[in-house]
């Protein structure tokens, strides 16, 4: 309806800060936990589909490395000492097992193209996916969907398995300032300033890719008009929200599956 308040449940002003580290030592080792959480929370969302998949953290120190999960290992038994550190030629200077080579191809050209992106997703996810194959960017039809709304793009130009470098530097130039990017044919990626925004925006699209497919399934769903959107998008789509939202999913998974923090 137009002119209707949107409620606000993610109020920026009471949400707390992330924390700040005393040593790079510190900073290193919470960036490894929430990675290796936000692995072990792709695999309880389905995210997997085989090898596919990876989600990157930048070092703290070593800005052009890199820490990613090991190529082959499940997301679901990722432990914070199974990440690899990468650096910027994709040699593994950390870690005794290989890396994927388009998660290098694909997220080492993110890293140098966004210095203020500290963390980058992208998996096999099933509606995710599916939504790509349209080549359509997500419309305004929930609250949620609004933290995308002008702040996600199309890379409409597949071409098979990215391995080469260019390509990498090809979907860095489609995804822009933006926090999210819709792989045709493929399947989505997202960036954050933290590895906890960088997951729960790829959580949170996914849901809206599923959302939005339910509500076309069904018949024609109503957009939520462009000033309502824009203001949605700076309450729920600000990169402190992304962070907050992803806080209780951190203490689930840690609760649940302690042994990720090994
Ligand atoms: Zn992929």
């Amino acid at each position: 309806m137009p002119g209707t308040v949107l409620p606000t449940e993610v109020k920026i002003a009471k949400t707390p800060n992330p924390p700040s580290f005393a040593t790079v030592a510190e900073e290193r080792l919470h960036r490894k936990q929430r990675l290796a959480s936000a692995f072990r929370l792709f695999a309880k969302f389905g995210f997997g589909e085989g090898v596919a998949g990876h989600i990157t953290v930048r070092d703290p120190e070593l800005q052009d490395h890199f820490w990613v999960n090991p190529f082959g290992m499940h997301f679901g038994h990722i432990r914070v000492s199974d990440l690899v550190l990468v650096n910027e030629q994709g040699v593994v200077v950390e870690g005794n097992r290989e890396i994927n080579e388009s998660a290098f191809a694909i997220h080492s050209r993110l890293h140098m193209a966004r210095p203020e992106v500290v963390a980058a997703a992208h998996a096999h996810s099933l509606y995710g996916k599916t939504w790509s194959s349209f080549g359509r960017l997500l419309d305004p039809l929930t609250q949620d969907a609004c933290a995308f709304y002008e702040d996600h793009s199309l890379f409409d130009d597949y071409t098979g398995v990215v391995y080469d470098n260019s390509e990498g530097d090809r979907i860095a130039q489609a995804l822009g300032p933006r926090k999210a990017i819709i792989l045709q044919n493929h399947g989505l990626l997202t960036v954050g300033p933290t590895v906890e925004a960088a997951a729960w925006w790829f959580i949170t699209m996914d849901r809206s890719c599923h959302a939005q497919l339910l509500a076309e399934a069904a018949g024609e769903p109503i957009k939520i008009d462009h000033e309502n959107a824009i203001a949605t998008r700076g309450q729920v789509g600000n990169p402190m929200a992304g962070w907050f939202q992803f806080q209780p999913l951190f203490a689930r998974i840690v609760r649940e599956q302690p042994d990720l923090l090994e």
